[in-house]
């Protein structure tokens, strides 16, 4: 197994040799080649520069003699090329011997690539449209390069090889620090994430990345870790409240009838029906954290139909009127019998809903106190909203009313309830592609809010028929 950084700069290493291998084999052949070319063209010129010279001499004295031109062996002796004058019948005048400038033409023909191998190209000279003579130049190479050429070529050559050398090492360089910047906050984000898998959901990433997509993934997973950690804590606060909720009527229960078996307490039917009451309560509970395990496994069935939510809501509220005014509570409704406020749904479902959130109304509002039930509707929304002037719920607590079984503290200690009413209630409310808010201040009161999407209840309408 290798380090993401290890791996990523092996890889930048090897791409980096192989570019630079490559270009420098492309360079120096390019230049090789450029060069070659130069230095052929300029062999070309001076031959024709010899032909002509010699057509000169041949015009200003009209015959050959045993020196004419031989004033060209220096420069030629001296350019390691050979010269050898013949006339109109090929008969040699006057020429140089190959042998003289072997020695010191090795060395280049070497570096031209043909290995010493003396060659000669014949030019005629032609005078007045006379043919009368020919010249030989001759040279152990094909492209005659001089000392200076030769020492152009190989600096040339030296500083590819040095300006790749520089280059890899600044390559080198840059992946080492490159890799760091891939590496560093992905191996972050993987010892945060075994730290998750061993329970530690306290881990947080700090590394930030300027590469979107690991930025996207330290933030994900710090986003993760939050979730698993508030997970983590309703889970515990779940199972001390499920065995708080179990162990009150159980210690009622256990308490009573020790005292009844020690004889402590008198059996009167009116302490068997108080015990029988704690045994219902108990009960009820178990029947509630039932039907929410349905809601949970999503087995529960709805059945959608039309609902006028004025009309369900009015009858509700009309049923609670009573409840109310005994505890001494005012509770307004207003809702508009004739405008259409239908939508799509599952009527008990959606009773069960308003009931419980007005009923909690009732529970946490105090004697004189006031709640508004109110409907109305925007752009996208049927809104049904309840209102009370009640206890309020705290800040803390806010967060965590949807959750199973979480009750307030003083409704624990004080009012009776399971803690699994809102939970259903919201699970009701998502099932009609609805959205819940609650807003409450401590000692103001609190106020609920299910918004109802229009175009979702226009679709389900659609789907409904179809079925
Ligand atoms: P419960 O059976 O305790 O009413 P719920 O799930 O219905 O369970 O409510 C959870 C908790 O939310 C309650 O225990 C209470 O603390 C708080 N709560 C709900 N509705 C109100 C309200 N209208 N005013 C104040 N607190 C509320």
């Amino acid at each position: 197994m290798q380090t993401i950084r290890k791996r990523l700069s092996i890889l930048f290493f090897i791409c980096s040799i192989g570019a630079i291998l490559l270009i420098t084999v492309f360079v120096n052949a390019t230049i090789n080649n450029k060069f070659n070319q130069y230095m052929l063209d300029i062999q070309n010129k001076r031959e024709e520069r010899i032909v002509s010279y010699f057509q000169e001499i041949y015009k200003r004295d009209g015959k050959w003699s045993n020196n004419s031109g031989s004033e060209l062996m220096h420069e030629a002796y001296m350019g390691n090329y050979c010269l050898t004058l013949l006339d109109s019948n090929k008969k040699p005048i006057w020429g140089m011997n190959p042998n003289d400038i072997k020695n010191t033409s090795h060395l280049r023909s070497m570096i031209s690539n043909d290995r010493g191998v003396y060659t000669s190209k014949r030019f005629k000279i032609v005078v007045n449209e006379n043919l009368v003579g020919y010249v030989d130049i001759g040279q152990y190479s094909s492209i005659l390069l001089s000392e200076e050429d030769v020492n152009f070529k190989t600096s040339i050559n030296k500083s590819i090889i040095i300006s790749g050398l520089v280059t890899l090492i600044i390559i080198i360089i840059l992946s080492l620090y490159f890799s760091k910047q891939f590496s560093s906050p992905i191996k972050e984000v993987a010892n945060m994430s075994v730290k998750l898998s061993e329970g530690n959901f306290n881990a947080i990433s700090n590394t930030q990345s300027n590469i979107e997509e690991l930025e996207n993934l330290r933030k994900s997973v710090n986003i993760l870790a939050e979730k698993l950690k508030y997970q983590d804590m309703l889970r515990k606060r779940l199972v001390s409240d499920i065995s708080h909720e179990i162990r009150t009527p159980l210690n009622i229960l256990q308490n009573n009838l020790e005292a009844m078996i020690d004889g402590v307490f008198p059996v009167t039917e009116e302490r068997l029906n108080y015990l029988n009451e704690e045994v219902i309560r108990f009960g009820r509970l178990l029947n509630n954290l039932n039907t929410l395990k349905e809601f949970e496994a999503e087995s529960i069935k709805l059945n959608f139909e039309r609902v006028h939510l004025n009309q369900l809501i009015s009858e509700i509220c009309e049923d609670f009127y009573m409840a109310a005014e005994n505890k001494g509570i005012k509770l307004h409704y207003d809702i508009e019998p004739n405008k259409n406020y239908d939508i799509t749904g599952d009527r008990d479902k959606l009773k069960q809903v308003f009931i419980n959130l007005i009923s909690n109304a009732l529970k946490f509002t105090e004697e004189h106190g006031e709640i508004w039930v109110n409907l109305y509707t925007d752009n996208k929304h049927f809104i049904v909203e309840v209102k009370d002037n009640g206890i309020g719920i705290k800040k803390e607590d806010l967060a965590f009313i949807f959750e199973r079984l979480y009750r307030g503290d003083k409704s624990r200690n004080e009012i009776e309830g399971s803690g699994i009413g809102l939970t259903i209630v919201k699970s009701i409310v998502q099932l009609h592609s609805a959205s819940i808010d609650v807003e409450s201040e401590e000692g103001e009161g609190t106020t609920f809010k299910i918004s109802f999407n229009k175009s979702s209840i226009i679709s389900r309408k659609v789907e409904t028929k179809n079925n």
